[in-house]
Parts: structure tokens; sequence; C-alpha cells
């Protein structure tokens, strides 16, 4: 491999964290497949997209025949991404999806840990006789797959496939639009180095992917500072009049009915980030979003520090995710979905309050 000396010393402090007999396995398989299928969680975000599209460019690169499919459409601004256009979204075209996941030879699986997260796609994919590499940093991994990498240390997805990357000495077939691609992935899943980001070597990657060429600038309002006039006065709407702050617990709390999502021509990613919001209270260490649904009531949950909203939403919201980041849904009413969440306060609270 060819690389230049400085990203070759800058690669060289990167610990070597995944284990060196799946990254054999993984490289006999990618040897021998010439149609390799990349696949990601249905309402993919910025990392499952990024990962998934700069993981089809380096292996379009080595020469092989690369699709992306997606359970269902990404949000608006990722369609930015470069190469985004060329995915095949199954929610429009299941037979396509379908037919291609069948005739692959590889199926390469990004940021998600059971089939059951790709949706529509987790029969198909239960199915078929391809192999399998799953790479990954959800918690407990529990899937059919040749190679399993499931490194939840790692804050991104993207983050863990550059190491992936640069193991398989592919270093240099990660071109600027791929590098742009992981860069968007490490951004999205830290809040651009804003959580999940006291790790020293993000910042190795980071320097690297901007060295590609990358452009963090574009990056960021793409991904962080594009709203419609709508979706701003949304996430106003919802913070003025539905937060409800629960400072002898440490918890917030806010919700939005159908009624009020339309009124402000909610469209998917609106409320991306909102539940975060209410962590800025001094005190507040936990918070859960409610949004109406058509048949049930979506929760997202946020925490800081060692508090698990993992455990919440999975005791009482059918969920789970990561420790600071998870959800789960409720089915039944807005109403008894947040009477839920406020009569289990006292239970999930870590405050002292008698
Ligand atoms: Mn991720």
């Amino acid at each position: 491999m060819n690389v230049d000396h400085f990203s070759l010393r800058s690669i060289k402090m990167i610990t070597r964290i995944i284990d060196e007999n799946s990254i054999k396995r993984a490289k006999a398989l990618i040897d021998n497949a010439q149609r390799i299928v990349i696949v990601c969680h249905t309402s993919p975000d910025g990392d499952a997209i990024g990962s998934s599209l700069a993981a089809a460019s380096v292996f379009t690169a080595i020469g092989k025949t690369t699709n992306v499919v997606i359970p269902d459409q990404a949000l608006f601004y990722l369609k930015g991404l470069p190469g985004a256009k060329e995915m095949v979204d199954a929610m429009r075209y299941p037979d396509f999806a379908a037919e291609l996941i069948n005739g692959a030879d590889l199926i390469v699986c990004l940021d998600f840990n059971e089939f059951s997260r790709t949706a529509r796609l987790a029969d198909v994919l239960r199915n078929s006789k391809a192999p399998k590499i799953l790479i990954d940093h959800h918690i407990g991994p529990d899937m059919d797959a040749e190679v399993v990498i499931s490194h939840p240390e790692m804050a991104a997805t993207a983050y863990l496939l550059f190491r992936f990357f640069c193991r398989l000495e592919l270093f240099n077939f990660i071109d600027r639009d791929a590098a742009e691609c992981l860069l968007a992935g490490m951004m999205t899943d830290t809040g651009n180095f804003s959580y999940n980001c006291n790790d020293a070597e993000l910042y190795i990657v980071e320097a690297e992917l901007i060295r590609k060429g990358a452009d963090k600038n574009k990056l960021y309002r793409m991904l962080f500072n594009t709203q419609s006039a709508h979706c701003l006065r949304l996430n106003a709407y919802a913070i003025l009049k539905k937060m409800e702050v629960f400072h002898d617990y440490g918890g917030a709390l806010i919700t939005l009915s159908r009624d009020e999502l339309n009124r402000f021509h909610y469209t998917r990613g609106d409320t991306e980030g909102l539940v975060n919001r209410p962590l800025a209270i001094p005190g507040i260490e936990f918070c859960a979003f409610m949004r109406q649904e058509t048949d049930m009531v979506r929760v997202s949950m946020r925490s800081v520090g060692d508090f698990s909203v993992k455990d919440v939403c999975a005791e009482y919201f059918g969920g789970g995710g990561h420790l600071n980041a998870a959800g789960g849904e409720f089915y039944g009413t807005l109403e008894d979905a947040a009477a839920l969440f406020r009569s289990i306060l006292p239970k999930i609270s870590r405050k002292k309050h008698k």
C-alpha cells in the first residue's frame, strides 16, 4: 500500500481494535465476492447512509459490483451525500431490492444489530444464502453473520468502518466522496463531535478524512443547520408549550400530537434533535420525546452520564438502543404514554426525592 508518509504515521497511531481473525475472514469473503449488497437500518440516519455510501464507494473502487439497499427513504438532506442517488429504496422498489439481495455473493450489514432493524428487508435478509459481514456499534448484536465486527465503544459505524478499511489496506481506496460520507457518519452520531467524543482517535480519523478532501464546513450545514421555517416554528412551539420539566427527578418530557405536527406541516426529520434540548437544563439528566404516529406513539429518550435510557426504553417501551440514546414504542394514546412516563419518574430517577 502506497500511503503518503504523514497519513501512514497517523494510521499507525490508531489502535487495532478489530481482531485479526475477523479481518482475515472478512477479507476472504470480500475477495471471493463479485456482487456486494450493502444494507442499513430503517429510517436511515447520517451514520447508516454515510457508512453505506462509503463502503459502496470503496468496494466499487476495488472492482466489485456494489449496490446499497435501504429499507426506506433517507432524510432529505442526506440525499446531498455523494452517491446517495444510486441507493435502492426498498419501500419504492421492493422487488428490485429483493432481487439485488438474492443475487448478492456477499451482504455487508452496517449500523444495525439485528435483522428486525431493517424492517421490510428482514425476511429477505434472513432467507438469503449469501455470507454476511456485520459492522456495527450497537450493543448486543443478534444475527446470523459469518463475520460480526461489533464495537459499541465506537462512536459511529462510519468510524469503525474507517478502521476496517485501514486494516484491509484499503486506505488509498477511500476517495474524497467516501471520506465525506464517513465524516458525515461520524458527525451525525457524535452531534458534530459534541457527545460520545472523548476518544482521541476520533480526531486522527477526522483529520485523515479532511486531508482526503471531505468538506466539513459543507457537511455541518447539511447535517446540522438545514431547517425549514415550519420546522423551526415546530421546535420552538414544542419547547415553549409542550416541554415539561421535572426538576425533582432530573427528567423532562416533550410530547407532540398528530394535530400539532400537522399544524406545522411536519415532515420526517423535523423533530430530529428536539429530544436532546432539555438536557441543556442544569440538573436534567434524562428526557423523553413522544411523537404520535398513526398507530402508536414513538418514544425517544436521551440521557447524560451513566444514566441508562436503554434500560428504561427496554422495560417500559419495548425498545432499546444505546446507554445515552434509546427509543421505543407505546401502543395507546399520547396521553397514556405521557402518563406512564410521569408515573415511572420516581422509579427511574436517581435523585433523592423524599
Ligand atoms: Mn450509528
